[in-house]
């Protein structure tokens, strides 16, 4: 009973600690509202921030392929690239295993794909997209990297304010003015008989 529940705290603990809480709890503290992986739309982003129309992804390094570089497996050998199979070049923040190597850099690939894929459809439906990496969160870019996500969206919101609709103006001004009586001088020169 104790361990089920060290368990549970710990578990707990370690989804607090996540990049994805990271965004979330720096949002809600500079006063942003969004929903969770909201299924209506595609790929389930993240944060939905509908005011703003942006969706945010915070992307882990390793499954979404940051920064890997494809490349044609044998280039510069005999053959066409075509016929040759897309390798992955391992980059800082997402080391493909040696280990089981063509199933994981099919997976990485699939999944940077599918990544393309929903933000492309995402932008299609008037969607701002903003891809926050699990890598630029930690040590000394933390901090950079959410108040220029911060920045990014105040821009964003700028931006997409609607025009007020003319009904929310009716009260104020859509009112006729007097009609004004035709102005009359009275010439201080002119005699007055
Ligand atoms: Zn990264």
């Amino acid at each position: 009973m104790p361990v089920d529940r060290h368990q549970n705290m710990s578990a707990i603990r370690s989804r607090n600690t996540t990049p994805e809480w990271t965004v979330r709890r720096w949002l809600w503290h500079s006063g942003f509202r969004y929903r969770l992986n909201d299924r209506r739309l595609p790929g389930h982003p993240d944060l939905v921030l509908r005011r703003y129309r942006t969706c945010v992804f915070v992307n882990g390094c390793f499954w979404h392929g940051h920064r890997v570089v494809e490349t044609r497996a044998g280039e510069g050998g005999e053959g066409t690239d075509e016929q040759l199979p897309v390798d992955l070049l391992s980059s800082a923040c997402c080391k493909i295993p040696h280990t089981n190597r063509a199933f994981w850099v099919a997976k990485i690939r699939r999944n940077r794909e599918r990544d393309q894929q929903t933000l492309e459809r995402l932008r299609e439906m008037g969607w701002h997209t903003v891809t926050v990496w699990e890598c630029e969160l930690k040590g000394a870019q933390r901090e950079q990297t959410l108040t220029a996500l911060v920045n990014t969206l105040r821009e964003i919101g700028l931006r997409e304010r609607p025009a007020p609709k003319p009904t929310e103006y009716d009260d104020y001004y859509d009112f006729e003015l007097p009609v004004a009586a035709e102005p009359t001088f009275s010439d201080p020169y002119k005699q007055n008989d």
